[in-house]
């Protein structure tokens, strides 16, 4: 048997989908990203959707604000380094002009495609990608920005449960046709149909995976009684999909990368009688990521799905500094509390292997 390690570094990683919300939320969150990654992709939902470059110039400024006040109250070091990286909110009236501000802005990295009502704050999101937005997709394809996608078709006549499965058929085959080369992120890969969409496409494309697709089943969400705190979007899956998530990972492929989707909600809008949707996973991420590579012995593939293959797909160099996690016991405090916010991290109260 192999001597269990106690300890391993890896490159620092990045996370490839956060939400950071923004005022209070922002402040609030913001702390546990920046201690585990370098970079993040940031997505632009918020309650007013961020739709332009110039949106875009101003939240980034408020999110350095924010990592500035930590500065200054020494709760990280005044070393220390972090890049948000911008994104667009796709919508019916985008113009293809956009995409050329975005891409020589040097901030922007990519647009975001959410199907209208799909998700939080998704109203806007486009009604008919290729009667509406054509001329934007062209242009991406020809800058070469890679376009993220929220893969759901977000039809209530359609169970909630395929509603991936339905967006492959109905969006992304049509969008490899017509596109053969455009760049395609498909976000928080949730299905075995999504992950051989994946693997099996013939353009550039990649997955980002989150924490809780990779631990948890559907099952998880009714053991014991309602679990308001792994309720996502997508919803999680049936284990024969989580199973499909974790080969498909534990393979080595670089289309997969770390993308935690943390999307943070005060606890008292989760706990309700109508609970939003999103889990708070960036409290422990990396801890989260390295128990289950460890428990199915795949920590050998942690770097490359935290640190490489997404830098590598978005064009960027990796990152030149480390990171060290240990195997240690780790229990997930039940609810993290800063200033007035009430936050329950993602597995609170359990037990996991590894810490940061
Ligand atoms: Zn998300």
């Amino acid at each position: 048997m192999d001597k269990l390690v106690d300890s391993i570094i890896i490159t620092k990683p990045d996370d490839w989908h956060v939400h950071f919300r923004d005022g209070e939320m922002l402040d609030a969150v913001i702390f546990d990203t920046v201690k585990q990654f370098s970079r993040a992709i940031i997505m632009p939902n918020l309650s007013e959707p961020i739709t332009t470059t110039n949106m875009a110039k101003n939240y980034r400024h408020r999110i350095l604000d924010s990592l500035a006040r930590l500065k200054k109250n020494n709760q990280i070091s005044k070393e220390s380094s972090f890049t948000p990286l911008m994104t667009l909110y796709l919508t019916d009236n985008t113009k293809p002009e956009e995409v050329l501000n975005a891409h020589s802005s040097g901030f922007v990295f990519a647009f975001k495609l959410y199907p209208a009502a799909s998700t939080t704050n998704s109203t806007a999101g486009v009604s008919n990608l290729f009667e509406n937005c054509r001329e934007v997709l062209e242009k991406l394809q020809y800058i070469g920005m890679p376009l993220l996608i929220h893969a759901e078709l977000p039809d209530k006549n359609i169970d909630i449960f395929d509603r991936e499965r339905f967006f492959i058929d109905k969006i992304m085959t049509p969008l490899r046709r017509d596109f053969p080369d455009i760049k395609l992120v498909f976000e928080h890969v949730s299905t075995k149909e999504g992950v051989d969409f994946v693997m099996e496409d013939t353009g550039p494309i990649a997955a980002t995976v989150t924490p809780q697709h990779l631990i948890y089943n559907r099952n998880s969400l009714f053991s014991g009684g309602l679990n308001p705190h792994l309720y996502c979007l997508p919803i999680l899956k049936a284990e024969e999909h989580r199973k499909a998530i974790l080969k498909a990972v534990f393979s080595g492929s670089a289309r997969f990368f770390l993308g935690t989707d943390s999307a943070p909600h005060i606890r008292s809008l989760k706990e309700n009688r109508c609970g939003c949707a999103g889990c708070y996973n960036a409290y422990n991420a990396m801890a989260l990521y390295a128990s289950i590579f460890d428990e199915n012995n795949s920590l050998d593939k942690l770097e490359a799905f935290a640190s490489f293959n997404g830098p590598d797909f978005y064009g960027l160099p990796r990152n030149r500094d480390f990171f060290v996690l240990h195997r240690k016991e780790n229990i997930i405090p039940d609810m993290l509390e800063i200033g007035k916010i009430q936050l329950i991290p993602l597995g609170a109260g359990s037990t996991i292997n590894w810490c940061i």
